[in-house]
């Protein structure tokens, strides 16, 4: 296969100012002020309002949290203005230079939302039994009764979740209709940037097609889904890169065919766990091959490909493509998408990060759990370890004799 030999290629998101976009308000202008204060301890009396519906970029559970610390006279507030003072506190905070990214990013977001009109605007909540297949609700709601202790039972989110090569899960998730009304929802995006000649960041720095779902306010909608659906798959099957903190996303679609893109190069993605449904159309190939999953510093070694000590070792894998069928692999798994030769390929893409995962990523050096390399090497060191012990008692023995 001479994809794995390809040099790898790491894709961030192509926001504004690329690298990771820190979530900053949307709707309004946000001007820091330098006396914004907080209060230093919470008002425990105070009801926070719910923001889940407002175009912010920093998460509504945020403001919902840090509204108790507002300053008296801000409690009464409206809505929109205790939004606008949380977002210029937040901001402050930032480092200088993210501070004027997310800006420039947050003037692009509220270009795009104070003037696209919706096609449907059912896709822009949460809406569980509208979008999900039956049995992928199912499990996650047993999934969940388990995490609050009310059921004791093992979950059914194993019998719906095939894993077909080591880290690569697979299962149905997305309803058909929520498919065709999603797919209807881009091209209304992508018809309404051709005509006022809108100037679109594109997805990911490999993709020239294609658009981000959170500009055009699908964010809170796909929070819902990392925090709700995801969250609770991921601290089951991936604890090994916090799984169970995700919390931020990049989301996203990604068109192939003729006059889209063609296919994706070999490549690790910016997140910790990506998850990549299929939403149609008519198609052939666009396969998804998948070459076991590195840390960094073993991006570009070789994969295992060896089947004779056990094909569970394995670490090439194809995937074809099944509308509203989702795969869930971790960000740091190398993949690629062959060329779609026909038809016209849509898929909804979410990479869900964890803050906490890159923290402690800075401190650690090896990642035997999941880094394929890493794994190979702590074993020979093993192996080394027990070779020269045999050879010592060997030695031991024989000395013994000749005394
Ligand atoms: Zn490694």
């Amino acid at each position: 296969m001479s994809s794995d030999r390809r040099e790898m290629t790491v894709v961030g998101d192509g926001t504004v100012g690329g690298g990771v976009t820190p979530p900053v308000k949307a709707a309004a202008e946000v001007t820091v002020m330098p006396d914004l204060r907080l209060r230093p301890n919470p008002n425990n009396e105070h009801r926070p309002d719910n923001y889940d519906d407002l175009q912010l970029e920093f998460s509504p559970c945020i403001f919902s949290s840090l509204e108790r610390y507002l300053p008296l006279n801000m409690l009464s507030s409206n809505r929109d203005d205790k939004a606008k003072f949380m977002s210029g506190i937040i901001l402050k905070y930032l480092p200088r230079e993210e501070r004027a990214r997310a800006k420039r990013h947050m003037e692009y977001k509220q270009k795009i939302i104070s003037n696209y009109q919706p096609l449907h605007k059912e896709l822009y909540t949460l809406d569980p039994t509208f979008f999900f297949v039956p049995s992928f609700l199912k499990a996650i709601n047993e999934e969940r009764l388990r995490d609050k202790k009310i059921e004791k039972k093992a979950t059914s989110l194993k019998s719906i979740i095939s894993e077909p090569s080591p880290g690569v899960l697979v299962f149905d998730m997305l309803q058909p209709k929520f498919c065709e009304m999603m797919l209807s929802e881009v091209e209304n995006f992508r018809k309404w940037v051709k005509e006022i000649k809108f100037r679109i960041v594109r997805p990911n720095t490999m993709s020239n097609y294609g658009a981000v779902l959170d500009d055009f306010g699908l964010d809170s909608m796909l929070e819902s889904i990392r925090e709700d659906f995801i969250r609770p798959i991921s601290e089951e099957l991936f604890p090994d890169v916090c799984g169970s903190t995700l919390d931020s996303h990049h989301g996203f679609v990604v068109e192939y065919g003729k006059d889209r893109d063609a296919d994706l190069g070999f490549h690790v993605d910016d997140s910790e766990v990506t998850l990549n449904v299929c939403l149609g159309k008519e198609f052939v190939g666009g396969e998804l091959y998948f070459r076991g999953t590195r840390c960094e510093k073993h991006v570009n070694t070789d994969t295992k490909s060896e089947t004779t000590i056990s094909s569970s070792k394995q670490e090439t894998f194809d995937y074809c493509h099944k509308p509203g069928q989702a795969v869930l692999h971790r960000g740091r798994h190398r993949h690629g998408a062959r060329a779609t030769t026909s038809g016209h390929r849509v898929n909804m893409i979410l990479w869900c990060r964890s803050s906490a995962f890159r923290e402690i990523k800075t401190y650690q050096k090896e990642f035997p759990d999941w880094c394929g390399q890493c794994l190979r090497e702590k074993k020979e060191r093993q192996r080394q370890t027990l070779a020269a012990r045999k050879k010592e008692l060997i030695r031991l023995e024989r000395e013994a004799e000749e005394v």
